[in-house]
């Protein structure tokens, strides 16, 4: 590591504790933080997916300003894929599984944004969430496979005081559907089989894209209305 590191922690904005929690970790533990917003269109495979994640700018600045961030990236998409995406980078088997298989490309489009992000700020250490944590592994495993000079970090997930897992897609939820959302994390813990995790939120009216446990982990993702929350916990 240099004398004066440098972490880097993206984000796709609508910042809430739990990218907090990442900047705090890498105030922590570098000289200089930098954050970047960006919503990364390639990663989603529903246009309005894309056109109905939050985004407020302004107040995301406020908050990086008194988190004390050194710099702020808040690229667009033209500077980012500036060869209109002939070049991607592709995983051919974890990311296929859970998420991947739902949603079409979703892997492509978030290793090559965080593979061209990584190459611009080229930081000492680079800060993700285990909320997301297929993504921390295929980002874990592609840095190993390219050699690519990072440390990367991983933050465990930040949760509401009725242990949803924070996410800026929560601001979508209605109030009924704010309140059973908190079934997903207390399920996951408490009953004793992935299965028996199915039965319980689809009886709640949850829709189920997946539940599984895979190397001392359960992992799940569901939909509440249009609105896909994903979880996992440690068995
Ligand atoms: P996003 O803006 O959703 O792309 O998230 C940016 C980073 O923050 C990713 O590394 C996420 O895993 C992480 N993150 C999002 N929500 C949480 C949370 N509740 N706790 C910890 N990290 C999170």
């Amino acid at each position: 590591m240099q004398e004066s590191p440098l972490g880097f922690v993206p984000t796709m904005g609508a910042l809430h504790q739990g990218h907090l929690s990442l900047i705090e970790a890498s105030r922590s533990q570098n000289v200089l933080t930098i954050v970047s917003i960006f919503i990364n269109p390639k990663q989603f495979d529903e246009s309005v997916d894309f056109e109905a994640y939050p985004a407020d700018h302004e107040h995301d600045l406020e908050q990086l300003e008194k988190a004390g961030v050194d710099a702020v990236l808040l690229p667009d998409a033209t500077q980012i894929y500036t060869d209109d995406y002939r070049f991607k980078v592709t995983e051919n088997d974890f990311s296929r599984r859970l998420c991947g298989a739902h949603r079409q490309g979703h892997f492509d489009g978030v290793l090559t944004v965080v593979m061209r992000l990584l190459n611009l700020v080229r930081p000492d250490n680079a800060y993700f969430g285990e909320k997301d944590y297929q993504q921390l592994q295929l980002i874990r495993d592609m840095a190993a496979a390219f050699f690519m000079p990072v440390n990367i970090v991983a933050c465990a997930t930040v949760r509401e005081t009725d242990g949803l897992a924070m996410s800026s897609r929560n601001q979508q939820l209605d109030e009924q559907q704010r309140a059973k959302a908190a079934a997903l994390y207390a399920s996951l813990k408490q009953d004793p089989t992935a299965d028996g995790v199915r039965q319980k939120l689809a009886g709640l009216g949850f829709e189920i894209d997946y539940v599984e446990d895979i190397a001392g982990r359960r992992l799940a993702a569901v939909r509440l209305g249009n609105t896909r929350l994903i979880d996992n916990v440690d068995i």
